[in-house]
């Protein structure tokens, strides 16, 4: 299997894990301001997207992120699902090269169009866009303006989507089930916005983890525990 392919079946993974574990989280979110479904939902498809990229032969990233998307698609279900399952399925062709830091910038930029095409929200309408603009957005920015390493440009985004999720909570939903609230809505943290953070998270402790595996060998006249410290 290609390195790209084995790293993104483990970041896959990891994020089905993180899910499962934030389950009652997300679904205590939903049940505020929605119909307390998005826990249940993205802990299924997560779960069945890692079982479907683990049985996928030789795949490269494209394929694992192409498969995940079509798994969420079919399995999430609700609003959610092919917002972050279609923007997957259409954002992967961008990988077909490889993950390089241009390739992953492309995809960035492509899911996030993806999503605000199909959910038309924006920033400030209480939605998973609200966590997943200023992340793409520092991302790109951290790695053409700054011309920081990917891994600190994913770390940075990581940071702003965190302030995106805090930002959902003292405004009002205008696009999805909460906006039906009204003006109840304020005060709630929006689950999908938090969803966004996790797998953003897991997406960084994934890709520090591939590239921990593949220093010794580069790296062989320095201590090997050099990345140990840095963690
Ligand atoms: P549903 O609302 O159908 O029950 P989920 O509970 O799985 O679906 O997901 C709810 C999340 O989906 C919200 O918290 C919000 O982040 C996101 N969402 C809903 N509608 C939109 C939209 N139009 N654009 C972007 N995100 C949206
Ligand atoms: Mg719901």
């Amino acid at each position: 299997m290609s390195e790209d392919g084995v790293a993104a079946v483990a970041a896959v993974e990891r994020v089905a894990t993180r899910i499962e574990a934030e389950r009652d989280y997300l679904t205590e979110l939903d049940s505020a301001i929605g119909d307390a479904d998005h826990g249940g939902n993205m802990a299924r498809g997560w779960a069945e997207a890692a079982d479907a990229v683990a049985e996928l032969d030789d795949p490269d990233a494209a394929a694992v992120v192409k498969t995940t998307g079509k798994t969420l698609m079919s399995e999430v279900g609700g609003a959610s699902g092919p917002l972050f399952g279609g923007s997957l399925v259409f954002a992967a062709a961008e990988l077909d090269g490889g993950v390089t830091a241009e390739s992953a910038v492309a995809f960035a930029e492509t899911y996030l169009e993806k999503v605000t095409d199909r959910g038309d929200a924006r920033v400030g309408d209480q939605t998973m866009v609200d966590a997943l603009t200023p992340a793409v957005h520092t991302f790109i920015k951290s790695i053409e303006v700054d011309e920081l390493p990917p891994l600190t440009a994913l770390a940075k985004a990581v940071d702003a989507a965190e302030r995106g999720v805090a930002y959902t909570v003292p405004i009002r939903a205008s696009k999805g089930r909460a906006s039906y609230l009204g003006w109840r809505s304020v005060g709630h943290q929006d689950p999908g916005a938090t969803s966004t953070l996790f797998i953003l998270e897991e997406l960084l402790a994934a890709a520090e983890a591939a590239l921990d595996t593949t220093a010794p060998e580069s790296a062989d006249a320095t201590s090997p525990t050099i990345p140990d410290e840095e963690a």
